[in-house]
């Protein structure tokens, strides 16, 4: 199914002069960048995002981690796309993730991993509505798109 998910660029990412890096491999895959901004994460938003750390001992930790410089929140496209991009960000902590995955690339830490991105298909849409206006998403098509996907594939 066409699928739309959250990434986060995090601090870890963005102040490591990664974005550019980590961006590449979801054009190189195909997937459809359908909105990206930068945006300093509040509290609020933290709180609400993260609801299911809140009673762990480095909730406030993994915050403050969260507010070190501005994210890119990136909206992403794609058949199976949650799924997908999920794949190639790899386990939460970044020692353990594979090589080849983001994460199994590029960090050495459980906190610092570079990217959040959503979990399942029902989480992608409440966190898109955390993060975007609908008027801050769009559907275009890719011109490259017959050439990424056969004819009965994208639905
Ligand atoms: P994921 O980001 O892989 O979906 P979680 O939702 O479990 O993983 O955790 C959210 C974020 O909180 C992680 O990406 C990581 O930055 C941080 N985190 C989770 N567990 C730990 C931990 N044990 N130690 C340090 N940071 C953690």
């Amino acid at each position: 199914m066409v699928e739309k998910t959250l990434v986060i660029l995090k601090p870890s990412c963005v102040m490591r002069s990664l974005v550019g890096e980590v961006t590449r491999r979801f054009e190189q895959k195909g997937l459809r960048l359908a909105g990206m901004k930068m945006i300093q994460l509040t509290d609020a938003q933290l709180n609400e995002h993260y609801a299911h750390l809140a009673e762990k001992p480095f909730f406030q930790r993994i915050k403050d981690s969260m507010q070190a410089s501005p994210v890119i929140v990136c909206c992403y496209c794609g058949v199976d796309a949650v799924e997908v991009v999920r794949a190639l960000t790899g386990a939460t902590n970044g020692r353990k993730a594979l090589p080849g995955t983001i994460r199994g690339d590029f960090s050495m830490s459980f906190q610092e991993n570079i990217i959040h991105t959503s979990d399942s298909p029902e989480n992608a849409v409440v966190e898109l509505n955390r993060f975007f206006k609908p008027e801050e998403i769009f559907d275009y098509k890719m011109p490259t798109h017959d050439a990424l996907y056969a004819n009965d594939e994208y639905c």
